[in-house]
């Protein structure tokens, strides 16, 4: 099935609701489903809120939502949830994006969800922004389905462990690691994440593996869908683990710049575990070698279409210390 009519049967079930629950498309391809259908109309909160397609190629976010929407209707709709399709005319042409990366454009200057008002979104994917927001300016918690580039070891994913973040992302999956910071995640610009966390909400991203319609990463996906309802509707208690404790914590020690000399070398995944010593790159006729042995994130290999190099040639990490907990 192409992306265009995945997007299309998908908006449709999303449109007709599931069960008891009743849907309202409260901005373009966003959709709260509550018991009544008018969790939008009234300003409710909006307890849980999924992300799929923020950056268009990553689709298997949308095989996870369907097969999501099949298990809550067998549940009774006891808190508001939200669903929105992040970029759906960069994944019909499966892109990343169109004219900026969606990912990076909720920095303009909002106030209450409310974008000032001299400011015009004038980009694609910042109208796109200006859309989401109507939903994740009440969410308490997101979580944004994406994937990376490059194959994963593992699933992982992205947080900051300020407030609830923590209790909530270990209580959805006890297992996989996380990749937490404290600063900014990219200086382009601010994400959903960014945007929830500004107005006090609870923002995880998870990176199920590397882009493509895989059936293991939809069910990893769905199953942690699962968990986040139940913890949400108030069915399943939240973790009281130490998260000094935690031996799944990391955060990236050294971003490597790219430059227009850089290459990797073949096979780097994110988590693999590359050893001191060992030559992972090349600038120019120079040879890159890991300081000291450390797992990678994001490698970057250039695609044969991509005309301006990435920024970043790959992370390393290294466990994360949290602070003050
Ligand atoms: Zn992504």
């Amino acid at each position: 099935m192409n992306h265009s009519t995945l997007i299309k049967d998908l908006s449709e079930k999303f449109r007709s609701g599931t069960g008891d629950w009743k849907s309202e498309e409260i901005a373009e391809q966003v959709w709260v489903f509550s018991s009544d259908g008018m969790a939008g109309t009234n300003s409710e909160p909006i307890e849980l809120t999924f992300g799929a397609i923020t950056h268009g190629n990553e689709i298997v976010g949308l095989g996870a939502f369907d097969r999501f929407l099949h298990y809550l209707a067998s549940k009774k709709p006891v808190c508001n949830i939200a669903f929105f399709l992040g970029n759906p005319e960069a994944c019909k042409k499966d892109v990343r994006y169109l004219e900026r990366d969606l990912n990076r454009s909720f920095s303009a200057p909002f106030k209450d969800g409310v974008p000032a008002i001299d400011w015009k979104p004038i980009l694609l994917e910042e109208r796109r922004a200006v859309a989401i927001q109507k939903a994740l300016a009440r969410s308490k918690v997101l979580i944004d389905l994406h994937q990376t580039k490059c194959p994963s070891e593992k699933p992982f994913w992205i947080l900051q462990m300020a407030g609830d973040h923590y209790k909530i992302a270990r209580t959805i999956d006890p297992e996989s690691p996380f990749v937490c910071y404290d600063g900014i995640f990219s200086a382009d610009g601010d994400g959903t994440a960014e945007y929830v966390r500004r107005l006090g909400g609870v923002a995880l991203t998870l990176e199920s593996g590397q882009e493509g319609m895989h059936t293991d990463q939809i069910d990893f996906m769905v199953e942690r869908m699962q968990r986040a309802f139940e913890v949400l509707s108030g069915q399943t208690a939240l973790v009281s683990h130490d998260p000094k404790e935690d031996r799944g914590l990391y955060t990236w020690d050294q971003t490597i710049a790219n430059s227009p000399q850089s290459r990797l070398v073949e096979g780097l995944k994110n988590f693999s575990l590359v050893q001191e010593g060992v030559v992972y790159g090349y600038q120019g006729d120079q040879e890159l070698v890991a300081a000291k042995t450390a797992m990678s994130l994001f490698p970057k290999y250039p695609r044969p279409d991509q005309t301006k190099p990435s920024a970043e040639l790959i992370r390393f990490l290294k466990p994360y210390k949290p602070v003050g907990q």
